[in-house]
């Protein structure tokens, strides 16, 4: 049975697909995106938080800390633990039609252990989602997918060249992944888009993105904006990585009304992240 490092368990959670859901966040991710809210996640080690306010930086520093100043983030958990954990929600899923989704970091980077438990939920009857920047391989996409009843597909940037400079990969992986999830695999999707301004929030690229999904992908795929926010800054400092973090201010909402336009006029469904559909 395969393990995985799970830094998060979030019951009741209603924007990650239909339903009320139960949300797994598994470490590990091939992106380094500047403007992550989950630097957590980036790493597959479970590893040390840092509450900076509470620590004295005692000498002889000791495990656990008594003052709480080091927190460890991450767990290493089989299958059969996460399962046990997510069958206490059962009733929610079965009542509101939700079920479990699969959400990280990455979880395309532990395909097996993402395989392996979204087949049990599958088997339990909850509905199953995977959360993903679709940078794998398409035996991993191939493999995961065969065990998912809906993909929440990250767009983050059109052109490959900023793509790598905002997140330390290329796009044409990504792209092709969600090509050939829509077509071969026919799985249900939803685009999310961060809109990260000064990043990818430009006519050029927002227009783009709209023209890939509408015409390379499907114009019924709805389309959900997610605004950046500045909730996860406090966390870099605590990771110790600040150097790889990069300010953004969060975005006018008269500037995201004209970004939801842009993509309305594509004939495009288009929802806020976090927002529910009618
Ligand atoms: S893909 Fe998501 S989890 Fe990975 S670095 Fe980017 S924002 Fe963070």
């Amino acid at each position: 049975m395969s393990n995985a490092i799970v830094f998060n368990i979030q019951g009741y959670s209603i924007h990650d697909g239909p339903g009320i859901r139960t949300t797994v966040f598994l470490k590990g991710c091939p992106l380094r995106c500047q403007w992550c809210q989950n630097p957590e996640s980036q790493t597959s080690q479970c590893e040390a938080l840092l509450h900076a306010e509470l620590c004295e930086g005692c000498e002889g520093c000791v495990e656990p800390c008594p003052r709480g100043a080091r927190e460890v983030v991450g767990r290493a958990m089989s299958v059969a633990e996460v399962f046990a954990e997510l069958a206490k929600e059962s009733l929610f899923y079965a009542h509101s039609g939700g079920g479990v989704t699969l959400s990280g970091g990455e979880p395309l980077f532990s395909p097996a252990f993402a395989a392996e438990l979204l087949a049990r939920c599958k088997q339990a009857g909850w509905h199953t989602a995977l959360d993903t920047c679709g940078y794998a391989s398409w035996h991993s996409v191939c493999q995961v997918l065969e065990h998912v009843d809906l993909v929440l597909f990250d767009l983050k940037h059109m052109d490959s060249r900023q793509h790598f400079a905002g997140t330390g990969m290329p796009n044409e992986r990504i792209l092709e992944n969600a090509r050939r999830i829509c077509h071969e695999l026919r799985v249900p999707m939803w685009a999310r888009i961060p809109v990260i301004p000064g990043y990818n929030d430009s006519t050029d690229n927002m227009t783009a993105t709209a023209r890939f999904i509408a015409e390379e992908l499907s114009p019924s795929l709805p389309v959900y904006l997610h605004p950046y926010h500045r909730f996860g800054e406090g966390k870099w400092e605590q990771f110790r990585r600040p150097a790889a973090h990069r300010r953004f201010d969060p975005p006018g909402e008269s500037h995201l009304h004209g970004i939801r336009r842009l993509f309305e006029s594509r004939g495009l469904n288009v929802f806020r992240g976090g927002e529910e559909r009618e």
